[in-house]
This record gives C-alpha cells, sequence and structure tokens, in this order.
C-alpha cells in the first residue's frame, strides 16, 4: 500500500516512537478535519506524560550510538531521506492540503522549502567544522569543536505541518541529535508521513520520535529532566509562555512567535508588480502564513492609484477546495478561526475603517460545509485599531496612507511585530536606507514574502521571537550544538614545576 493510501486508510493518527507507529494509550484524541469540506474522517491521539517519557526514553537511548556516528555517514541518511523526499513530495503535498487547506501548488512549495533544509543539513560534516590555532603558547595548540546536546525537542503550527519541522528536526539531526517533534494538533499526519520516510532511508530507531498531543504534550516535554533543548514556533503568547518555561526549567530554547507584516509601496514603485505582490502575499495560504502581508502602506498618492486595483484583484479571487486546479486560496483551518477571523472585520467595521471587500460568509458552491472566508479589503485603517495591532491570520489585507518615506518607517518601527516586511521602489537609495533602519528580521525589497534560503536562517525581531537565535541556517547549527574547546600539548614540552601564575602565552 502507498503512503498515501495507507494515510487515506487511517481513521486514527497515531504517534512515532522508537522506529515504529504506536498507538496512543491516553485515551485521549480529538478529530481532524478536512478544511475544505469541514468533515472530520479521523482523529489524532493525544499524548500523556508517559507516551511523551516513552519517546524521549527511545531518544536518549539512541543518542550515544547516533553521536557517535561519523557526520559524513549520518549525512548519508538524511540525503537518502533526501531523495525520498523528492520522490514522494506529491503525496506529502496531497496529504498537507487534506488536513490543512492550502491550495496544492502552495502545499508543494512548502514541501520544497522544506526539502532545502534537509539538502543543507547534508552537508553537516563541514557546518560542524571547528577552528585551530597553531602554537598558542610554545608546543601548544589550542582548537573548538561542536558536540550535539543530546535529546531536544520541536513544537510546530499548523500552517507549515511539512516546512517548519523541517527547519528543526534535519539539522538536529545531522548534527548528532535525537529528535522528539510534537507537531500541531490540526494537521498531524505530514509528521508521521515524514518519519516513516526518514526509517526508510536508514535511520535508527529513536533517532527521530513524533508525539501528536496538546498542552499536556508540550508541557512534558518542557519539563521533562533528559530533553535539553527546545524549538518552538507558533503564535505570541505561547512562545513567550514557551520561553519562560524553558528558562525555568533551565533549557535552551528558540521560540518564534506571531507577526503583521507591512508591505510598504513607494511613488516611484511599479504598480502592477506591487498589486501582483499584495494579492498573492494576503490572500496566499488565506493569509495564514507568519509571512503573510497583512499591512499595505500606501506613501503619498500610490493610494489612489492602487486601491481600484486592489479591490477588482481582492473581487476576482478563486476561493475553493485546495485539490481544485483553478484555486488560488482555499479554506481557512477551523470553523473557530472562521469566527474568529470574521469578527475582526467586525471589529474593523466599527473602529470605522473603510470595507471595500467583505468576505465575511463566503459559500462555496459544493463545499457549503468548509472552513472558507473570502478575501477582505480594509482600506483607511489607523495604528489605533485593532485590526491593525493583532495578528488577524486569516485573508484580511489592511490598507493605510503615509504622507512619505519617513512616516512608512516610523509606523512599521513602532509595531510590536517584526517577522517580515517588504518595500516596492524603483529607487536603490531607497531601498538601502529601508533595509538598513527597518526594525524587522526578514526585509524584501521588491521582494513579498521574504523567507530566507535554507543556508541563511530564519527569525523575526521584538514579539515575532523569543530565545536568541534563529532558526535553520549556521545559526540553527549552533543552537543544535554546543561549542568545546580544547587545549593540547605533549610531555616533551611542559616544563617542571608547578605554576601558581595565570597561565600564559610563552
Ligand atoms: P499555536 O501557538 O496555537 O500552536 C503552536 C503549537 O503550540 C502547536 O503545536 C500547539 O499544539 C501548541 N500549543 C498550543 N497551545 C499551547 C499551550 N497553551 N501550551 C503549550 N503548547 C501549546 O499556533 P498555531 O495556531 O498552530 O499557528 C499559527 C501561529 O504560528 C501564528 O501566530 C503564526 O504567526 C505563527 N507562526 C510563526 C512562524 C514564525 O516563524 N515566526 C511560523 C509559522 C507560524
Amino acid at each position: 500500500m502507498s503512503k498515501i493510501e495507507s494515510y487515506r486508510s487511517t481513521a486514527q493518527v497515531e504517534h512515532y516512537i522508537d522506529g515504529a507507529v504506536m498507538s496512543g494509550e491516553s485515551g485521549k484524541s480529538q478529530p481532524v478535519f478536512n478544511p475544505a469540506t469541514g468533515v472530520s474522517d479521523r482523529s489524532v491521539s493525544l499524548a500523556s506524560k508517559g507516551e511523551v517519557d516513552a519517546a524521549v526514553k527511545s531518544a536518549a537511548e539512541a543518542f550515544p550510538a547516533w553521536s557517535n556516528m561519523a557526520p559524513v555517514r549520518r549525512a548519508r541518511i538524511v540525503n537518502k531521506f533526501l531523495q525520498l523526499m523528492n520522490e514522494r513530495k506529491n503525496e506529502l503535498a496531497a496529504i498537507i492540503t487534506a488536513e490543512h487547506g492550502k491550495v496544492f501548488s502552495d502545499a508543494l512549495g512548502e514541501v520544497a522549502r522544506g526539502i532545502d533544509i534537509i539538502e543543507f543539513a547534508c552537508g553537516i560534516p563541514h557546518l560542524l567544522k571547528g577552528d585551530f590555532s597553531d602554537q598558542v603558547s610554545t608546543g601548544m595548540d589550542n582548537w573548538t569543536l561542536r558536540q550535539p546536546l543530546g535529546v531536544v525537542a520541536g513544537v510546530t503550527p499548523f500552517n507549515f505541518p511539512c516546512m517548519v519541522p523541517c527547519w528543526m528536526f534535519p539539522v538536529a539531526i545531522a548534527a548528532g541529535n535525537c529528535f522528539v517533534l510534537k507537531p500541531s494538533e490540526r494537521d498531524p499526519s505530514a509528521s508521521i508521513f515524514m518519519a516513516e520516510l526518514f526509517s526508510e532511508a536508514g535511520l535508527p530507531p529513536g533517532v527521530f520520535n513524533v508525539v501528536q498531543g496538546d498542552k499536556d504534550a508540550v508541557d512534558a516535554l518542557i519539563e521533562h529532566a533528559d530533553v535539553q533543548a527546545i524549538s518552538f514556533v507558533g503564535s505570541t503568547p505561547i512562545a513567550r509562555y514557551i520561553g519562560e518555561r524553558a528558562t525555568k526549567f533551565g533549557k535552551r530554547y528558540q521560540a518564534l512567535g506571531g507577526a503583521k507584516n507591512h508591505l510598504v509601496v513607494m511613488p516611484d514603485a511599479d504598480i502592477e508588480q506591487a498589486v501582483d505582490a499584495l494579492i498573492g502575499a494576503a490572500y496566499g495560504s488565506a493569509g495564514e502564513r507568519c509571512m503573510a502581508i497583512s499591512v499595505a502602506v500606501l506613501v503619498g498618492d500610490v493610494g489612489e492609484r492602487i486601491m481600484p486595483l486592489l479591490e477588482e484583484r481582492t473581487r476576482a479571487l478563486k476561493v475553493l477546495d485546495g485539490m481544485n486546479p483553478a484555486a488560488e486560496m482555499g479554506p481557512v483551518i477551523t470553523r473557530d478561526a472562521v469566527s474568529r477571523i470574521e469578527s475582526y472585520i467586525a471589529s474593523g467595521v466599527e473602529q470605522g475603517a473603510k470595507l471595500i471587500v467583505d468576505g465575511r460568509n463566503h459559500r462555496v458552491v459544493g463545499n457549503e460545509g468548509g472552513f472558507f472566508v473570502g478575501g477582505s479589503l480594509f482600506d483607511r485603517v489607523t495604528p489605533d485599531m485593532k485590526i491593525y495591532q493583532e495578528e488577524i491570520f486569516g485573508p484580511v489585507l489592511a490598507c493605510t496612507h503615509v504622507a512619505d518615506f519617513e512616516a512608512a518607517v516610523s509606523l512599521i518601527n513602532a509595531h510590536q511585530f517584526g517577522n517580515g516586511v517588504s518595500c516596492y521602489t524603483g529607487d536603490g537609495g531607497v531601498a538601502r536606507e529601508f533595509g538598513r533602519r527597518i526594525q524587522v528580521g526578514m526585509v524584501g525589497i521588491n521582494v513579498p514574502i521574504p523567507v530566507p534560503m535554507a543556508w541563511h536562517g530564519f527569525g523575526g525581531w521584538k514579539q515575532s521571537l523569543f530565545g536568541d537565535t534563529h532558526a535553520y541556517g549556521e545559526e540553527g547549527v549552533r543552537f543544535y550544538t554546543k561549542q568545546k574547546s580544547i587545549m593540547q600539548r605533549w610531555p616533551n614540552n611542559i616544563k617542571k614545576g608547578a605554576d601558581f601564575a595565570m597561565p600564559t602565552a610563552n
């Protein structure tokens, strides 16, 4: 049976522990929906503390042999996993669309960006190379190396069930750690699919485990004495909580949070290109991307030129089941998300923003039970409004007008979030100034969604990231390893007699 057939016939999504699918014993589970139909035909087990313990135990037992394996041999297993992921990407993307709702081409894009990180992790022998200083004192050398931490855990959000786990586990595992992933309970199947493929690639049992679950499983992981570090991606309140709990339990952590990303359109920008960028980045994946553009900052006379075009394009959006090849935008993740997004739209109207296109009560013929919200467009949004300040995480674009470049920069720098930002301009000087002065972690110049490539690392500023290091890239390698410094000399270079002064180079 192919993986996709086994996925379709599985009524219960389970854990993956010690190299095998393991049935949940806690008795706790919750339904998993197809957001395009609103129907649930499978459930996900929610791990108990005991099941989390079993996953961590399996990882801890696998660690000595895995961390001692030559990095190049670990890299070969990662390389085989890379090959299998490439072969099976269509199946994985279909699983993502069935549980998340994003359109199939977008799911394929997410898988491709996850695969990029696996490819990066294949270079681990090079990435783990340390520094060497010859003759730091007579007959003495000093070098550094990076060693894995042990058992590390990852907790991931619903919106990228393949890509975000791939920000973590391929790099951590290639570096010699053993990993326990707690994916989102809303779309749990992609992680099991990847765990099975990694085993097929030759990964020893216990090196990569998946525990399905909710807050109980996350708390059990953070509190577990054998978990050395935790990577989290999700909303800001939970990211902050993870940081606080991890600190209390003495864990290394990185916790990436929510966002409110602005796209500035300068008067000298190519307006057609800016419209394409705004429509794709605001409504792609139904706005459920941490790098989605949710605020358009229209500078000078751009507003009057661009608003009619934005309105026309928003009204024309094809909102359909994500498996329909004509779909540009699929449903949102849950019925609760529909209510949350619609109540934000209502609050925008109440606070005086001008609702140009109203996506509430959107119905898709043939998919009446699905969790759909149409593309929504606001004009005249001001910084005091809730729809400006808070992350909506849905297909709602808020347009605001400013007089000039200075005002655009000040507006963005004052926002609580600092994940991504973009500036559309034809002026190199403006672009350079924008890149230098903007208080945001990831910047696009005429690029709407500047998600950094696998070898650069991903992370926001301000309330969009807690902890010090960004995800993946060299920052990821540093996060999942600790540096050791070794100084060495041999007996023929050691002078006789105890030395009571602080040692210095001689
Ligand atoms: P979420 O914070 O609700 O959930 C994320 C993870 O935390 C899930 O695995 C969930 O089971 C777990 N969780 C939920 N409540 C918890 C609690 N009280 N205690 C412990 N764990 C808990 O986020 P979501 O709705 O799945 O994802 C959307 C959010 O993620 C958005 O805010 C989005 O901006 C953010 N996100 C950020 C990035 C980034 O890189 N900054 C990337 C993707 C998504």
